[in-house]
């Protein structure tokens, strides 16, 4: 008898745990270097299925401990990526360095209570000012309750435009906060003695972009003087990692997409022209098109007439 209530109460605990909380998917792993990794997830827009894990994250190994850059999209998935961290080295993670606001890159902060924070100060503000209504919405495109994410506000800021070399527990980086590119809060990091850029969503990988918060005259402008750096490796904030020629048709493809725009705009055509003028397959090849080609099209041509008003 009493052997059988316990396996009735193993039996609740493991509905109960299957119930709770979905696996996530799997990190994918790769080496850069003896200290520098890349922890690629999903690419596809938070939802069930995902659980909201779709971000890609470095981890950076310090003599003391790990750096790392951006933490998920929520304490699971922080904690997600913190075990696929203790797989590669036994050092806590010491820094979380944010490229943006967007949720998927920064509410796993609470995984790593013990970590510094960095962002750019734009960044900072949107976290502390509308951080748990993006905790809110993860929870609702993921299904799951995320009553234990609490959005954690970075305590170092820089300013924005701005460039900042450093050395954190023996490595030298440097911080580059465009003006706006996708975000008006944008942070990349660059390890020059590894040639190695985390991007943030500045830079995607055959996913389409998110032009929703930011400028995409300014973007350009951006990957333009990102082109110009010795780029050995680049993780961007989705997708595959990119070499200097991925770059480049990531420029190509999003100065494409301004300029069918920009001309439609000029010659007197309407918002509903552009999708006829675009060579669509390109983009529908890419991960997130339903999700984002709307809404992209929308922002682009506020942005023309905003500017040749
Ligand atoms: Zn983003």
């Amino acid at each position: 008898m009493r052997y059988s209530v316990t396996m009735w109460v193993a039996f609740m605990m493991f509905v109960g745990t299957a119930v709770g909380a979905e696996p996530l998917p799997e990190v994918k792993l790769q080496k850069i270097n003896d200290r520098v990794y890349a922890l690629l997830g999903p690419t596809d827009v938070p939802n069930k299925q995902n659980g909201g894990y779709m971000n890609n994250s470095l981890v950076v190994i310090g003599q003391q401990g790990v750096i790392l850059v951006d933490s998920g999209s929520h304490r699971a998935v922080g904690e997600h990526i913190g075990k696929a961290i203790a797989g590669i080295t036994t050092k806590p993670v010491t820094h979380i360095l944010i490229t943006h606001h967007h949720g998927d890159h920064h509410l796993g902060s609470i995984a790593f209570p013990a970590a510094q924070l960095v962002s750019t100060a734009n960044c900072a503000k949107e976290i502390e000012t509308n951080g748990r209504g993006m905790v809110s919405w993860m929870a609702r495109v993921t299904g799951r309750k995320l009553d234990d994410t609490t959005p954690v506000t970075p305590q170092q800021k820089m300013a924005s435009p701005s460039r900042q070399a450093m050395q954190i527990d023996g490595i030298k980086l440097e911080l580059i906060a465009p003006q706006t590119a996708h975000t008006h809060g944008d942070m990349m990091v660059w390890l020059p003695e590894d040639g190695v850029l985390a991007s943030g969503d500045i830079l995607v990988h055959a996913v389409n972009p998110n032009f929703s918060d930011g400028n995409l005259k300014k973007w350009i402008a951006v990957v333009d003087d990102i082109l110009k750096m010795p780029l050995q490796t680049v993780m961007p904030g989705h997708g595959e990692l990119m070499q200097q020629k991925d770059v480049a048709e990531f420029r190509a493809l999003i100065g494409e997409f301004y300029k069918v725009v920009e001309t439609v705009f000029k010659s007197g055509g309407a918002e509903a022209d552009i999708r006829k003028k675009l060579d669509l397959a390109k983009w529908q090849k890419l991960a997130r098109y339903e999700a984002m080609m709307g809404g992209n099209i929308n922002h682009t041509w506020l942005e023309v007439e905003a500017e040749n008003f």
